[in-house]
């Protein structure tokens, strides 16, 4: 027994050995790639509330910062979709976007005339806004959905009534500004939270979400408005914000070419 406690002692000790040399021989791993510092951002003081960088775009006071804002009811804090659309009067290209909104609590209607309304991105790629609890129509037009393009993966709503969440994140297509045509260079792409619940991850979006033809892309700037459609119910809004988001771009510092000989 003495023999083997001495022995497995000795096993051990090696055993450390090896590690402390194994974290001495440790090379510390660096990219070389040259980032600037992130920002700092305030977040707001729940998820709800504007973090510092973000741009506010109804408070629950008025719609001054949207074309057609004052056709809208505005009170209590929320504003009530009435008579028409409304549109940003300010244009954005990738953003994320919050909104809260809540379908009507007494209940009208079945199917696509059941709380309906819809954020635009870019003014043309719908995530509709419907009464999808315990109300059923297509899949890809329920609440959630990219319009006719997909479904949400999970059905997230709240009763009629309640206020609910996107958050969305939008990446704006690029077109070929070089030629007339539409040429897409790269697509869209639609992440949404709803509810605290991811529903769209990254979805490549296939084009406009046109009620009566197939989605297909017209080209346009990066930047557009955001619209809020008025689809005859009375839907409401609060709390809406968005951050444009830009990727941090590190650059690689260029490898330095070896001096040349002197002759
Ligand atoms: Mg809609």
């Amino acid at each position: 027994m003495k023999v083997r406690a001495v022995v497995l002692a000795a096993l051990g000790g090696a055993a450390v050995a090896v590690g402390v040399m194994t974290a001495f021989a440790q090379k510390e791993y660096k990219s070389g790639i040259v980032f600037p510092e992130p920002a700092v951002v305030t977040p707001g003081k729940t998820d709800n509330d504007p973090p510092s960088d973000a741009i506010v775009l109804f408070d629950g006071k008025d719609l001054s910062k949207w074309n057609n804002g004052d056709k809208w009811e505005v009170k209590d804090g929320y504003a009530v979709v009435q008579k028409s659309d409304i549109t940003t009067k300010d244009s954005f290209g990738d953003y994320q976007l919050h909104v809260e909104f809540a379908t009507p609590e007494k209940v009208v209607g079945t199917g696509q005339g059941r709380g309906n309304s819809g954020v635009f991105l870019a003014n043309r790629y719908e995530v509709q806004v419907l009464d999808s609890f315990g109300n059923t129509t297509y899949f890809d037009g329920q609440c959630a959905s990219l319009y006719k393009q997909t479904p949400p993966m999970v059905n997230a709503c709240k009763k009629p009534g309640e206020w609910q969440t996107y958050e969305i994140v939008f990446t704006a297509p690029r077109f070929d500004e070089s030629v007339k045509e539409t040429k897409v260079l790269k697509p869209g792409y639609v992440t949404v939270i709803h509810n605290g619940v991811v529903v769209q991850n990254h979805f490549e979006l296939l084009g406009n979400t046109f009620y009566d033809r197939p989605p297909a892309y017209e080209k346009h700037p990066v930047k557009q408005p955001i619209r809020l459609q008025n689809h005859g119910n009375p839907v409401r809004y609060r709390n809406i914000w968005l951050r444009e988001i830009k990727p941090l771009e590190g650059k690689k510092p260029e490898a330095k070419q070896p001096e040349e000989k002197k002759q």
